[in-house]
């Protein structure tokens, strides 16, 4: 070795490292701290040129990022699959002058800048005052951030070796985004992410560049965020081909926006807002949760494939749009799809529904800043029972708790909010809302039928005094000279076991029973429906739930009460098979699932099947899952 000494800083641009630039020299020595910082400063610079495409060409040390193909394995928010371009929801800010003559000149920008960004933080603050608590904390720390000391001095620091005001507070981004990468510690992440917003939020004061940079949104926008809300999920629409996020979870807002405008969603990609550029080509397979940006051909063209098969059996369902879900040995299923938006409702007439066996309504609540007014419930109602044109429309009263969280709700810190205060429980508790949303939902009836369903009836006391509610609000209406509902119809979600052993009462005055078999399914095994390391654990087709499932049925027979299934294993054609089988006669799904069911139903005989199952439960099997492929198999189904 020649060299005697060596100094060597990152280049790295936004948490990402592109290389190392190192100085060396024969002569043994030590280098000073401004020696260190003056090294930076020049990487930083290096990685803002790389950036800008400064050093493209064959043998050129740093490549130019954002031009390779890269895959990301996240995880599988909504399936589906679609190819278009990079729509950034938060798009990246670029520092095109990365060095500066003046920095009088520029501290007094940052100074100006930073300025206008506390304003903002406590304009914001002033706004959400008395607000939601987690917003709050945020917004403290951005403040916190805004007005710290040291995080001023580093840039004016760096602004006075040399560097723009733009430059100095990506600098100070980047490292708080190295930061990020090692700290396990996730309420110290969370910090740093809000760091990270107010740098950005800092840079689009400073560069002039807003959320709207001018640019156009491809005709086939696939939509990349770290996270998103609900509701400006939903202001994008149906113009969204997918959308792939670097947060998320399957049970969230955002989710459940997805499949609603039945697109593609992946969720867990991590560090893609880094990594991808308005107009990136990006493959979204929402099935595997995989997404490639900036594909390879051959791997476009194998996706294309794919596509190209999914659209062909889309079109094969299509067919079956106006046949019945009628098995070969006679018996008919009714097919209902679940909803929740206005944007589901266009699904209605092409996915052949028979109606809509769920009317999710937190969502309407969900995807606003405040509790939506009652006029604004009768409106919203009216539009569904007219899009509905007279097919049945099963409301659920809201159900919100546990993974639902209201934004404008206080929340309340619960252990463990799946089983607890959440759904008929704050109804009951706190019936102003339930109240006034009955009075809507008969509002809306103006004089049609209308179907009420309550959520999370736990016991026959519950579904009592729910009624009872109900009941009262239509004597209420009689007394203001409303028109009534032609015919009412008022029944239950089973989302616990303690229902299926209720009174006999219970399955005499419900009109119907609806099994909530997301719930179900969590109760019954004891497995948390969110957390993704139990989630996929215990299969529906196990016969102790299969066997609880037929005791449903057979009390539900016994009390002559309609019952249906609206989980999501009724949107799954084999799962949908067997608690067809099991004596299910309504199941309700997510629409695009209606197809593949129905395909499946009209080409198996239900008596043939119940008789597989009952054999692999005589011989003491588990599961039946392996039975029922090899007897569908052997069908070549
Ligand atoms: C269920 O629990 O199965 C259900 C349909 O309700 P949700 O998924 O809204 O809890
Ligand atoms: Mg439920």
């Amino acid at each position: 070795e020649i060299y005697s000494s060596f100094l060597g800083v990152p280049i790295q641009r936004l948490g990402e490292k592109l290389g190392v630039l190192v100085v060396q020299s024969k002569q043994a020595r030590a280098f000073s701290d401004d020696e260190v910082y003056a090294l930076e400063v020049v990487a930083m610079v290096l990685a803002e040129m790389t950036e800008l495409g400064a050093f493209v060409g064959e043998g050129e040390a740093l490549a130019a990022l954002h031009k390779q193909p890269v895959m990301f394995r996240g995880a599988t928010g909504q399936e589906g699959s679609a190819e278009g371009h990079v729509w950034l929801h938060e798009p990246r800010v670029v520092v095109t002058n990365p060095v500066a003559d003046d920095p009088k000149k520029e501290l007094k920008r940052l100074n100006d800048a930073v300025a206008e960004l506390r304003l903002s933080v406590d304009a914001m603050l002033t706004m959400n005052d008395g607000g939601d608590k987690e917003q709050m904390a945020i917004l403290e720390a951005y403040r916190m951030f805004a007005n710290s000391r040291g995080w001023m001095r580093r840039m004016e620091e760096d602004i006075a070796r040399g560097l723009s005001a733009e430059a100095a507070v990506e600098k100070e981004q980047s490292a708080a985004r190295a930061r990020l990468e090692t700290v396990p510690d996730p309420y110290l992440r969370d910090r740093l992410h809000d760091l990270d917003d107010l740098s950005n939020r800092l840079l689009r004061i400073l560069t002039g560049q807003g959320a709207d940079t001018g640019a156009e949104m491809p005709p086939d926008p696939i939509l990349v965020a770290r996270n998103i809300g609900p509701a400006e999920l939903l202001d994008y629409g149906r113009r969204l081909k997918g959308v792939v996020l670097e947060e998320g979870s399957v049970g969230s807002h955002a989710a459940v926006v997805a499949r609603a405008l039945a697109i593609p969603l992946v969720i867990h990609a991590d560090k893609i807002t880094t990594e991808a550029l308005n107009g990136d080509r990006i493959l979204v397979d929402g099935d595997q949760g995989i997404v490639h940006l900036r594909p390879e051909e051959t791997v476009a063209s194998a996706f294309r494939d794919k596509i190209a098969m999914q659209a062909a059996a889309q079109s094969r369902y299509a067919s079956l749009r106006d046949l019945p879900a009628e098995s070969r040995c006679g018996t008919r299923v009714g097919l209902h799809m679940n909803a929740g938006l206005i944007a589901d409702l266009p699904s209605l007439a092409g996915s052949g529904a028979e109606g809509v066996g769920l009317f999710r309504t937190e969502l309407q609540f969900l995807i606003r800043a405040h509790v939506p007014k009652r006029s604004e419930l009768v409106a919203i109602y009216a539009r569904v029972l007219e899009a509905a044109q007279g097919k049945r429309v099963a409301f659920r009263t809201l159900d919100i708790g546990s993974d639902k969280v209201l934004p404008y709700m206080k929340r309340v810190e619960e252990p463990n909010p799946a089983m607890g205060w959440r759904a008929i429980r704050v109804g009951l508790d706190k019936p102003g809302i339930l109240r006034m949303q009955l009075q809507a939902l008969i509002r809306a009836a103006n004089g049609r039928a209308l179907t009420v369903m309550f959520p999370f009836i736990a016991e026959l006391d519950e579904f009592r005094a729910a009624r009872r509610h109900l009941f009262e609000e239509i004597e209420r209406e009689r007394h203001l000279g409303h028109a009534l509902p032609a015919k009412i119809e008022v029944g239950a979600m089973l989302e616990t076991p303690s229902l299926a052993f209720a009174p006999a009462e219970f399955f005499e005055t419900a009109d119907f029973v609806s099994i909530g078999g997301n719930d179900l399914k969590q109760f019954f095994f004891a497995a948390d429906r969110e957390n993704e390391t139990v989630r996929r654990r215990y299969d529906m087709l196990n016969t102790s739930y299969l066997t609880f499932i037929e005791q449903i049925v057979t009390r539900c027979t016994e009390g002559a009460t309609h019952l249906s299934f609206c989980g999501e294993d009724a949107g799954r054609p084999i799962e949908a098979a067997c608690l067809a089988a099991m004596g299910l006669r309504t199941l309700s799904m997510r629409p695009a699932s209606i197809g593949p069911v129905k395909h499946l139903l009209r080409r198996i005989s239900l008596t043939e099947l119940r008789g597989v199952i009952d054999a692999a439960r005589a011989d003491g099997a588990v599961n039946v899952r392996a039975q029922v492929m090899t007897w569908l198999s052997a069908q070549d189904i």
